[in-house]
């Protein structure tokens, strides 16, 4: 009999992978999870370090969320929303208005963070168009964007691996440098913020009647390698937005329930978007599920007879799933039932103390950024010159599978090593993160 990691090699393709080192190695097959371990086929457990690529919130096996899946799978599993309406998207939808920043009132459901945003851009540019402003089409972004890796999505994002091979097939959009002092080391945060802004703020002033909207990950740039935007830029960006009537889209995917210690990162400048993208932790980290959230003006503008042709023509299948909706409102009820984000700010507290005591001090790490649960540390060859590791060597790959043999799963993000432990982190796990993530990186990247 062929072994699971046989099996897999066999037929698996694997997302962000080359496929080519994946045959050469040995996978790790996960069977089960319990609370923040996942165990795998021969019965080793590891810390989920990344919370399953970003997405689980309370834990696996959560009771709660088992117990509303199985009650929801004796109701129904799913039904469509084209022409009919469901329970659970009703109710999930009502949770979702209540927690979101005012005047998002609306819930269009899909099922990835990409969608999400496919979705928000889409509306954007309908909402434009029904309004009668032919020439707001184009989308401002900011550098090293991530959004998603379907077409539209990809058109929004600026990170080169990932999208540069796809350039012939998309959109363009506007670039806004992100402020990010690391790359401007003369430079204040606040003087990389304000340079931002009036870059913006220029180009909104010349542009805007051709600016649909700006797309923004709201305080951090997570597939960039956990950027974190100086206090006060979102502000910033609202302003401009409000000034020149350009819509505001938060994407939350990464940002969303309670990862940065708020339930949603632009609660903390008290940013109010036109739209919201939400996916990775709305389920728990349970089933794929998706909302773009809308305020009522946006919505009103679709509003009209069906010969107007004013409707939102877009949906998937799956659309308001019932099992995951189900999960989500779970979710939900955890974060007021566990006072999760009260909770949370201790746990934030020692991942910083923590970070500042075991991994700053080691001689191959450069800038250690933290917001919230969302951590990234990055590996330099030598940090007093600035000097990176020549890419071939993928010491964050190392570092990352190094861990493994501490009992903890990571992901990189190039030579940035990604935490982003599930809010459920009890004090004890989130020591054997820090010390196991402090212990591979010596071991790999030397003392
Ligand atoms: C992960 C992510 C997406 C894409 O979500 P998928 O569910 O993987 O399609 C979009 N935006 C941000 C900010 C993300 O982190």
């Amino acid at each position: 009999m062929k072994s699971w990691a046989e099996l897999d090699r066999e037929y698996i393709w694997h997302p962000f992978t080359q496929m080519q080192e994946w045959q050469g190695s040995e996978p790790l097959v996960i069977e089960r999870a319990e609370g923040n371990y996942l165990i795998d086929a021969e019965g080793r457990r590891y810390l989920d370090g990344v919370s399953s690529l970003w997405v689980n919130v309370h834990g696996h096996r959560k009771r709660e969320i088992d117990e509303a899946v199985t009650r929801q799978l004796g109701q129904v599993a799913h039904s469509t929303l084209l022409g009919l309406a469901n329970t659970a998207s009703i109710e999930l939808a009502g949770k979702l208005v209540a927690v979101a920043p005012e005047g998002l009132s609306k819930v269009f459901y899909s099922d990835s963070g990409s969608t999400a945003v496919e979705v928000a851009l889409k509306i954007a540019f309908q909402y434009w168009r029904n309004r009668g402003y032919e020439h707001k089409t184009l989308f401002a972004t900011l550098s090293q964007a991530y959004h998603g890796d379907t077409i539209g999505s990809v058109s929004l994002g600026g990170i080169d691996v990932f999208h540069a091979i796809f350039q012939p097939l998309l959109f363009q959009t506007i670039s806004i440098p992100t402020p990010f002092p690391y790359h401007y080391p003369s430079l204040s945060p606040e003087e990389c913020r304000d340079r931002s802004l009036d870059h913006f703020r220029a180009v909104a002033e010349d542009r805007a009647h051709q600016i649909a909207a700006l797309i923004v990950e709201p305080l951090v740039q997570g597939a960039a390698g956990m950027i974190i935007h100086p206090p006060g830029f979102l502000k910033g960006l609202e302003k401009i937005c409000r000034d020149h009537d350009i819509l505001l889209i938060c994407d939350e995917v990464a940002t969303g329930f309670g990862r940065t210690g708020r339930m949603f990162a632009c609660q903390h400048e008290d940013v109010r978007p036109d739209m919201m993208a939400l996916a990775k932790g709305l389920t728990g980290g349970y089933l794929p599920l998706a909302a773009t959230l809308a305020t009522d003006e946006i919505y009103r503008a679709f509003l009209g007879e069906h010969k107007d042709l004013r409707t939102f023509f877009h949906g998937h299948s799956y659309t308001g799933n019932a099992l995951a909706c189900a999960a989500a409102c779970a979710s939900l009820d955890l974060f007021e039932a566990e006072h999760v984000l009260e909770r949370s700010q201790e746990k934030i507290g020692l991942l910083a103390e923590l970070l500042a005591a075991e991994i700053q001090p080691l001689p191959h790490v450069g800038d250690v950024r933290q917001c919230g649960f969302m951590v990234g540390i990055e590996l330099m060859e030598n940090v007093s010159l600035r000097k990176s590791y020549p890419m071939d060597l993928r010491m964050g790959a190392r570092v990352t599978q190094t861990v493994r043999r501490h009992g903890v799963i990571l992901r990189p993000l190039g030579d940035v090593v990604v935490l982003m432990p599930p809010l459920s982190i009890t004090p004890d796990e989130m020591r054997t993160l820090i010390s196991a993530t402090a212990r591979s990186i010596k071991e790999t990247c030397g003392e």
